[in-house]
């Protein structure tokens, strides 16, 4: 690892004009994920600045909603009483990711910003447009089994890997930042970006900006919810896909229902069109399956992902079933 400087503010301001000074520095929360980019050279920050001392650390409720501080940790998000009462959804995306001992030092906003799991990222003596722009893509005609199969391009194939950033958009979840030109809020469906010619940018987070709290809009209690995880093993395993669903049902029919899937795209993917399939009709596998079927518009497999294209909509077929109870 290369040596760095170090400093800990005690603001959010103090940390972001930190950000702005030379050399080139870089956001420090739990360190679960950019400890290890550094110890394998994928990246090498000059200046870190730590976040440890920021008042960012609470779960409160806010405009009917809930607020949830950049530096709670997964495992304070999953338990606390108030996201296990009302947003039970993201208490199990979150539960359905990483180890114990993760969870207790990865962040809100850290799990934001993980980068992806792509092999080919992490070895820097492979081809990759997202660690070096330009350098090309090893995974196009390489191992491409975890990858994408919606919205990437011919620079980069990646997949998100979180599973929390799933569940927040399901429940059209909102990202706060703050920055030098103030504060902002960013729907977590446009948080994330997809590759496009800049694989290199993961998200839409400006220079300097940083994230200081994720807010949940308030939910009615009639949602039924369920995150399905497909993994290789049960545990401590990114996602081959995933599923997260809301299901509100009036008696057996479908008033509304709100899907995101992880592991098959470059961000947390919306499928309005399933939904708009679904709304109206009378829950049952076979309503389920076929809506599930339509999400197949404009997939692209590659050599070894072709069965995503089968685990996708099976994934989906059976999370609705399980949110409805009938799984
Ligand atoms: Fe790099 Fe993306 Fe290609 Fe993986 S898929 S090698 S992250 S450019």
């Amino acid at each position: 690892m290369k040596q760095f400087e170090y400093s800990r503010p005690s603001t959010a301001q103090a940390a972001v004009q930190s950000l702005s000074k030379k050399p080139a520095g870089q956001f420090l929360a739990g360190g679960t994920n950019l400890i290890d980019l550094m110890k394998m050279q994928v990246v090498a920050p000059e200046r870190l600045i730590d976040l440890g001392g920021l008042p960012l650390n609470e779960v409160k409720a806010a405009s009917g909603g809930l607020q949830i501080g950049a530096l709670v940790t997964n495992a304070e998000a999953a338990e606390h009483p108030l996201v296990l009462r009302n947003y039970p959804l993201l208490s199990k995306a979150i539960l359905a990711g990483a180890s114990p001992q993760l969870r207790n030092m990865a962040t809100t906003g850290g799990n934001l910003l993980q980068r992806t799991r792509c092999p080919y990222f992490f070895d820097i003596t492979m081809p990759c447009n997202k660690r070096r722009p330009g350098s090309g893509c090893a995974a196009l005609k390489g191992y491409n089994r975890m990858h994408a199969i919606f919205g990437a391009s011919d620079k980069c194939i990646a997949v998100n890997p979180g599973d929390m950033s799933v569940a927040l958009a399901a429940m059209n979840a909102q990202v706060e930042v703050t920055g030098p030109k103030g504060t902002r809020s960013i729907p977590i469906k446009d948080f994330h970006r997809l590759p496009g010619d800049h694989p290199e940018l993961d998200t839409t987070l400006l220079p300097e900006e940083l994230i200081t709290a994720v807010t949940l809009p308030p939910l009615s209690a009639s949602y039924k919810t369920s995150y399905l995880k497909i993994r290789d093993r049960t545990s401590y395993a990114f996602a081959l896909v995933s599923a997260a669903v809301m299901l509100d049902l009036d008696g057996g029919r479908i008033r509304d229902v709100r899907i995101a899937m992880g592991g098959v795209a470059h961000k947390p993917w919306c499928l309005p069109g399933v939904e708009t399939a679904l709304r109206g009709r009378t829950a049952s596998e076979a309503v389920f399956a076929d809506a599930a079927a339509q999400m197949l518009q404009g997939a692209k497999a590659y050599e070894h992902n072709k069965f995503k294209l089968k685990l996708a909509p099976n994934t989906l077929t059976l999370a609705l079933m399980q949110a409805a109870g009938l799984a």
